[in-house]
Formats: structure tokens, C-alpha cells, sequence
């Protein structure tokens, strides 16, 4: 495919991207886009083209403040929206060529791309499971012995979940140290966690399980996804009920949502998984995605320093499979459902998607460009995760999500 559109060659959102988000521009009400380059695509301003007409849509879908709306029309007719979108990008003679849609980047806001119903956060990678397991219990033991039987979750809170660009407050609450009884204060670990999170583009009924076969059909589309973690909080408060008030502060998302169709030429097969699973995680065909992941914190006014690259094909647990174990009981989902993978971490050190696994729980010190140490994330420093997917020349990425930390309030 080759776009009328320029861009620059690594550029994240080439024509075969064609992600959709929310965005505004002068004083415009909040509304539906896609991207090409640098240039933001007004989708109600191309509906008004004429382009869309055969499927149907009703006009109010475009203008609206989250992308639930359009998601819910059903991928038949997503699907139809970014494959009309990519032939007339590259038809010489459209109709979008001499209207105005397009709208530089930087001249927008990006807003929350949906609007998230319930929040789930799994644990699925083996690297990462096995490094806190052995900094926290056995080294020799490091997975609990459910971890390889079932993908380990539990379900968060969906009302902090905000975009890049957001600031974020240093998380204030209960800490136990070693040689005291607990205080109250601003938490001193606070970490990002590298995550995906897919975002749910159908609802099912309560009572009926979603198999890894339907899976794909349920999932629309993922979104790169920083994990707020306050370590010191968490660690006095997680037992026996699990993660809290040191995880539902906050988690950052990129504003773009990138749909599994995009995504679907970068499917890799996934780690063996020994012992074999139950029947009902087992599935067919390539079921983990290539995509390259990055880690920077810059502090305020300085460089940015790559902390981590690590990779979502690394995954031990499918999107798949996590979408069948969640729902093997009958839960029920909806679109907008936001569900994060879980810290994705690689073999070796540079790939660990964590402070606490980069520092080895405050063992270890990092030093940044500009000479200062880090073993956690500090006031006004800013912590950006980046991801794209990258074969024979073709790219599809996500941009980035970036966040700043400012004190506690
Ligand atoms: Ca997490």
C-alpha cells in the first residue's frame, strides 16, 4: 500500500495502522479520529464526504466523547471504516484529497479513547512472575504453584485509568517499615509497571464463556498501558486480599487504539507452555503479537534515558487465553472493558519492565544522563512507555504514553 499521504519511514502510524482515538481542536466538542503521519484524520469531517454511507452509520457516532459507541457498532463494520479509510489514503483521486480532515498532530488534544467499564490486570509474564517471586519469596520455588495453570489476575479500578499526557500525584498512604509500627505518607517506591491492554469490543451474556476460539472476535483493539504501582503501600496492605490502594491511584494508557486487524501480521507463536493446560486454554494458531517495547524516564528539563526495551511476544499467557479464563465461570464483559497483561518483562536485565526489578528491589542504582540516581521514580520525573510492531518494512506502533509525577498533594 502506498499512501499519497507523507510520512516520515518510522514513522508509528503508517498506512497500514489506522488506529482510532478521541480527539478535540479549538473549542470543537470531543470526536472520532484516526491517523496517518503526523496528521490527525477527522473522521465525522470524512463522513460528511460521503464515504461511509454504505454501511449505514448514524451521524451522532462520530461526535462523541469516547469511541464505545462506534466500537459497539461491531467489527464488520470497524473493520469496513479502516479499509475504506486505507483505499481512499491511497486512491490518487479521492475525495479526501481536496477536503479538509486532516489536522496536524500537535495542534490537538488527545482525549481518553474509551470509556472504561471494568478493569482487569493479569500477571502473564513468566519472567516477571519469576523475578518477584524470587525477590519476595524462594529463589528456588519463585512461581506460586497455580501460575502455570492459570493465568493469575485480579480486577482493578477502572475510574483512574487516564491518558497520556495526564500528571499524576506521588500516591499518599500506609507504609510498614521494618523497625516501627506503620506511618502514613507519601509513598517513597513508586514504580511504573510496561503493560498492553486490549480493550473489549463486544459484549456477552452473563453465564456464557467466551472460548480461545471466539476470543479475537471480543477483543478490538490495545493500547500501551503504565501501571502505577506504589511498592511500599502495596507490600503492607496486599495480604490476604491482594493489590489496592498501592495500584488504583492511577494507570496511564497511549490514546490510540490500535485494532487487532493492524496487529494481525505480527503474530508470533508464544513460549511453550509445560505443564500442558487445561482444555479450556487451549488454543489454535499464532496467538502472541511482536511488538517492541520501551521504558524512559526524563527528568524534568533533561534527556530522556531508555530504561528497559522488552517485547509483548514474550507473554506466557495469550490475550486469548486470559479472555477464557476470565470468563470460564460466566462472567460477562463489555465493550470498553480494559484488560492489561500485566508486567511484561524479558530474560535478561535490560528487558525488565519494572523498577523493582531493575533496581532488585532497591538493591541496585540506576544513573541516569544527567548524573542523578534512580532505584524508584521521583517527583517531576516524566516515565514514557513507546511500542510498535516492525516486518519487512512495514510499521504499525503506538506512539507513546507519557506521564509526569509530581508530588504528593
Ligand atoms: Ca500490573
Amino acid at each position: 500500500m502506498n499512501s499519497w499521504v507523507r510520512y516520515s519511514e518510522d514513522s508509528d502510524f503508517s498506512i497500514y495502522n489506522i488506529p482510532f482515538g478521541i480527539f478535540s481542536y479549538n473549542s470543537s466538542s470531543p470526536r472520532i479520529a484516526s491517523m496517518i503521519g503526523d496528521q490527525v484524520i477527522d473522521l465525522k469531517a470524512v463522513a460528511e464526504t460521503g464515504i461511509f454511507d454504505k454501511l449505514n452509520i448514524d451521524n451522532s457516532v462520530w461526535e462523541s466523547n469516547y469511541l464505545n459507541a462506534f466500537i459497539a457498532l461491531g467489527k464488520e463494520i470497524t473493520n469496513s471504516v479502516r479499509l475504506i479509510l486505507q483505499k481512499e489514503l491511497c486512491n490518487e483521486d479521492s475525495i479526501l484529497k481536496t477536503t479538509d480532515v486532516f489536522i496536524p498532530v500537535q495542534e490537538v488534544r488527545l482525549h481518553m479513547p474509551v470509556k472504561v467499564g471494568d478493569y482487569t490486570d493479569f500477571y502473564s509474564s513468566i519472567e516477571h512472575a519469576t523475578n518477584l517471586g524470587k525477590l519476595f519469596r524462594d529463589p528456588e520455588n519463585a512461581l506460586l504453584p497455580n501460575w502455570k495453570h492459570l493465568p493469575v489476575g485480579y480486577h482493578g479500578r477502572a475510574s483512574s485509568i487516564v491518558v497520556s499526557g495526564t500528571n499524576i500525584y506521588r500516591p499518599k498512604g500506609q507504609q510498614k517499615p521494618a523497625d516501627s509500627d506503620p506511618i502514613y505518607g507519601p509513598c517513597k517506591l513508586l514504580d511504573f509497571e510496561l503493560e498492553m491492554a486490549y480493550i473489549i469490543g463486544k459484549n456477552s451474556n452473563l453465564g456464557d464463556p467466551i472460548s480461545t476460539k471466539d476470543a479475537d472476535n471480543y477483543i478490538f483493539g490495545k493500547v500501551l498501558f503504565n501501571d502505577w504501582s506504589a511498592r511500599d503501600i502495596q507490600k503492607w496492605e496486599y495480604v490476604p486480599l491482594g493489590p489496592f490502594l498501592g495500584k488504583n491511584f492511577a494507570s496511564s494508557i497511549s490514546p490510540w487504539v490500535v485494532t487487532l486487524e493492524a496487529l494481525e501480521p505480527f503474530k508470533v507463536d508464544g513460549p511453550v507452555q509445560e505443564p500442558e493446560v487445561l482444555p479450556y486454554l487451549q488454543y489454535d494458531g499464532t496467538s502472541n503479537i511482536d511488538i517492541n517495547l520501551q521504558v524512559l524516564i526524563q527528568p524534568e528539563g533533561q534527556e530522556e534515558n531508555i530504561v528497559s526495551e522488552s517485547n509483548f511476544k514474550y507473554m506466557y499467557w495469550n490475550m486469548r487465553q486470559q479472555l477464557a479464563h476470565h470468563t470460564v465461570n460466566g462472567c460477562n464483559v463489555k465493550v470498553g472493558d480494559m484488560m492489561a497483561s500485566g508486567t511484561i518483562s524479558g530474560k535478561d536485565e535490560k528487558s525488565y519492565g519494572s523498577m523493582l526489578e531493575i533496581s532488585q528491589g532497591g538493591k541496585k542504582t540506576l544513573t541516569l544522563k544527567d548524573g542523578t540516581e534512580r532505584k524508584f521514580i521521583n517527583d517531576n520525573d516524566y516515565v514514557i512507555l513507546r511500542g510498535y510492531a516492525q516486518k519487512e518494512g512495514i510499521r504499525v506502533g503506538f506512539g507513546e504514553v507519557k506521564t509526569k509525577v509530581l508530588a504528593a498533594k
